[in-house]
């Protein structure tokens, strides 16, 4: 995944230009920039490598969560539905705004189950969100659908999958409102930074004011603009943009890179008959950015894993036994340690928490592994390392 692996020339030359003429900051400063405008081409870019009309970049792929859903109104007590299995910056970025995040169970596709989002939703919900965990998408048809049922506010976590698509539309694009993230470790990235993407132009014009103090952005005195409605500060400076339009430009390379030590990974694992790939949706394309298997069973696999990185097999996760991935280890959470007071809202709204169990996300995530695709690999390294993944299964599975 990481696009820090291909970190090069057109890099360093894209953050040259900011640097020779010293304008750091995407707006203003007209006369200064000798043209440069890092952030608004790359918004341009986006749009057209995504296929959507409107891009606002902001400071992190969190600060998108929460800026996608402040612009679509969500706020103080309304509950948003979203997969035990997620970045912890997903329950994050929704109590930032006041808001209650529900989680919810997974299914085969690694995240939310229709079924679960459809008995999750009360009075009070106001968004579903959807998290392409892993390079790969929910069931978009269903899950919208629900949506549009129920008047929901539908929201698209594509961090994990920029490149992926469903029926011939990117992630990210395909929800209300979706982000992204470029953050180090992200398939592209601006050193950190993120991007909310939409084709609804009343959230874009949100996002654009909300994440720069409610700024109109009109006219070329930015301190005669005018603040139409209460903002914060979630800009992207130039000198990350100028990284990120590099990086941008060469998203098909990565991508290309990506699915071929894929594909040579997967059809080596395909000749063991006890491993399950994990569910795309039929119509959907994988981003590649890692591979994902279920092993038969808890055991086995925390069994391979441990064999993994003894064989110096780096970078696959079991996220069962993980920090930061999944809720069985979110004690912060279940026990709201926040530095400061949480509302009573969210207080009480959290509280279905204590003691919930989600054996049904369990018996998806303490079967699988998900390894990191990079794109430094030689083709044998690629080829070495899938011989070796499959001898540690075949190993686990004989010892049963
Ligand atoms: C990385 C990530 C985020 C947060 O992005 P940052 O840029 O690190 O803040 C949010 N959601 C998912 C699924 C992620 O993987």
């Amino acid at each position: 995944m990481p696009g820090f692996e291909l970190f090069g020339n057109a890099e360093r030359e894209s953050v040259n230009d900011v640097l020779d003429n010293g304008v750091l900051m995407r707006y203003g400063f007209d006369g200064m920039r000798k043209g440069h405008w890092k952030a608004k081409e790359l918004e341009t870019e986006l749009q057209n490598s995504f296929g959507v009309n409107h891009v606002q970049l902001v400071s992190s792929g969190t600060a998108a969560v929460s800026v996608a859903l402040a612009s679509a109104g969500v706020g103080a007590g309304d509950e948003v539905i979203m997969p035990t299995f997620t970045f912890v910056a997903s329950f994050e970025a929704i109590m930032m705004l006041g808001a209650i995040p529900v989680l919810v169970d997974i299914d085969s596709t690694l995240t939310l189950d229709p079924k679960a989002v459809e008995d999750a939703i009360t009075p009070k919900t106001k968004a579903v969100m959807v998290v392409q965990m892993c390079g790969s998408m929910g069931h978009m048809d269903a899950l919208k659908s629900i949506c549009t049922k129920n008047d929901l506010v539908f929201v698209e976590d594509a961090c994990q999958a920029i490149g992926g698509s469903y029926k011939g539309k990117s992630l990210g694009s395909i929800a209300d409102v979706g982000c992204f993230s470029f953050d180090f470790v992200k398939t592209i990235t601006c050193g950190e930074g993120g991007a909310v993407i939409t084709n609804n132009k009343e959230y874009y014009l949100n996002a654009d004011h909300y994440s720069d103090h409610g700024h109109d952005h009109v006219g070329s005195d930015r301190g005669a603009e005018t603040h139409p409605l209460l903002g914060y500060n979630f800009r992207l400076s130039e000198l990350h943009a100028a990284v990120g339009l590099a990086q941008v430009k060469r998203l098909p390379e990565f991508l290309e890179i990506q699915k071929k030590n894929f594909d040579i990974m997967r059809e080596k694992l395909s000749e063991i008959p006890e491993i399950k790939f994990r569910t795309v949706p039929e119509g959907g394309v994988e981003s590649c950015a890692f591979l994902n298997f279920f092993l038969p069973d808890l055991e086995i696999a925390r069994k391979v894993s441990k064999a993994f990185t003894e064989n110096g097999v780096d970078a696959c996760f079991h996220y069962y036994d993980n920090n930061w991935h999944y809720i069985r280890k979110w004690n912060h959470l279940k026990e709201l340690k926040s530095l400061f007071p949480i509302s009573k809202e969210v207080k009480e709204g959290l509280s279905y928490l204590q003691g919930k169990e989600f054996p049904q996300s369990d018996s998806y995530i303490a079967r699988n592994i998900s390894c990191l695709i990079k794109l430094s690999w030689t083709e044998e390294e690629v080829r070495n390392r899938a011989d070796v993944m499959r001898d540690i299964i075949i190993n686990a599975l004989e010892q049963k």
